[in-house]
Formats: C-alpha cells, structure tokens, sequence
C-alpha cells in the first residue's frame, strides 16, 4: 500500500514536470515568433526608407527599372575651358559644382543609386572637330543623359548676381514636366536645411535653358548659391557647407523616389 502511494506520487509528479517543461516550450516558442515578427517589420520599414517602395517598381516605365537600382545622372555644370560663374572671392562655379555632385554621388551610391556623372574631372565635353566648344558640350551631355535613360537627372550650378545682397539657393525645371516640377519643390523646400528662415525663394519653370529642353527624364537644374555674394560664394568653398548642400540635394532625390 505504502509502495503504491509512492509510486503513484513519483509518477503525479513526473507528469506534473513534464507539464511545466511543455508549457515554458510552448512560451519560448511563442516569444520567438513574435521577435520573428517585429523584425520583419523592421526591416520592411526600412527597406522602404533605403529602397523603394514596390509601387514605384511596379511602374515599369522606360526611366523606372524594374527590379533594379533606379539610376541617376548628375550633371557639374561648366568644367575645362568654360569656368562657369566666377565668385567675388575668384572661386569658380565649375569647381564647386564637381565637388557637389561628387559628394552627392557618394549619398547615393550609399543608398543603393546608381549615379552617372556627366563629368569627373575638370574637363568639357566637346571633340577635336567641334569649332563652338560650348554647344558641343552641350550636346554632348544631352547626348550622354539621354542613352543613361535615368529616372531624373539634378544638374548642379551656381549662380551669380550684379548686386552683392542677392543671394541663396533656386532650382528651375522645365515648365511642360509634371516630375520636373515635382522634383523641384522637393528640392527647393529642402533647402531649409541649409538656408533655414533664409529660404523663400520657389521652385521655377523655365523654357528656355538647353538641357531642360533637350532632356527626355525629369531634370532639374539646382543653383546651390550665389557667388556673387561674399558670405554665400565664402560657404560656398568649405567642405561643410558643400556636404550640407549635398546632403540636401540626396535627400530630395530618395524623396522624389520613394514617391514615384
Ligand atoms: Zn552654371
């Protein structure tokens, strides 16, 4: 009788542990599904930051690559033989605007854009045969954004002025170009950044400047600056305040992307 209870009691409780052992599986297992879970949100918000959302994939159009890295070119305006504006400190506009584009490119690039620069050195882009440097370069980088065929095109300029007081940043678009446009706000709004209560100027259209009529993507020409003004052409030559201007010109394009 004694020896009954006992093993009865043995056998109570093995059963009693083995419940206890299945209940804190079934507790391990059920906090491991739910950090499975929240991880996968995580990472899908912020593939949605990084990437882009599948909407913009999904508008397979001739600038959008399906299931690729969207690309970009980046114009430095001037460059070689044509210096472009000159500041009232002697800076030049084709200088500042390479090293602009380069640090954008390298924003970029660290978003997974795929950038094409119209130039990385100090050159043009004209021929041994073309007589007018000017509209051979011209064509030429027409030329090279069309067969990119990019999702849109920022190409990146100073400006200048005949009164010193003028300054801070603008950004034109082609009037007939929705994108463009659009594009351009972003772009013009996110100068706050850099310009801060300084920045009321609007996002502009224009019709006349050659790349805006001659490039088929959505394209926009930023002027970061005027080197007219000594304060501006001066923050404009720093390595910070070109990283800023950068910065801003990066975000505004993954903006413009991940809102295809
Ligand atoms: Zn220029």
């Amino acid at each position: 009788m004694k020896s009954d209870s006992s093993s009865n009691f043995i056998i109570y409780a093995v059963e009693i542990a083995m419940a206890i052992l299945l209940l804190f599986f079934i507790f391990s297992l059920s906090r491991r599904a739910a950090a499975i879970t929240a991880g996968s949100k995580d990472s899908s918000a912020s593939a949605q930051t990084r990437f882009f959302p599948n909407s913009a994939r999904s508008q397979t159009s001739s600038n959008t690559h399906f299931g690729q890295r969207p690309v970009i070119v980046l114009d430095s305006g001037h460059g070689g033989f044509d210096p472009g504006k000159i500041g009232i400190d002697g800076s030049l506009e084709k200088d500042i605007n390479l090293q602009i584009a380069r640090r954008v490119r390298q924003y970029l690039t660290a978003a997974d854009v795929d950038v094409v620069m119209t130039r990385d050195s100090d050159t043009s882009l004209y021929g041994p045969n073309d007589n007018n440097k000017k509209i051979a370069d011209m064509r030429n980088r027409c030329q090279l954004i069309n067969e990119a065929n990019p999702a849109l095109v920022v190409s990146i300029h100073q400006n200048s002025y005949h009164e010193e007081s003028v300054d801070g940043a603008q950004v034109f678009y082609y009037q007939n170009s929705e994108n463009g446009k659009r594009l351009a706000e972003i772009l013009q709004r996110r100068f706050d950044y850099v310009l801060g209560d300084a920045n009321t100027r609007t996002a502009r259209a224009n019709d006349s400047y050659y790349l805006l009529l001659h490039v088929k993507s959505p394209i926009v020409i930023v002027e970061c600056g005027f080197l007219s003004n000594r304060a501006e052409a001066e923050n404009l030559s720093t390595e910070e305040y070109q990283d800023k201007v950068a910065w801003t010109i990066h975000m505004g394009i993954m903006e413009y992307l991940n809102t295809l």
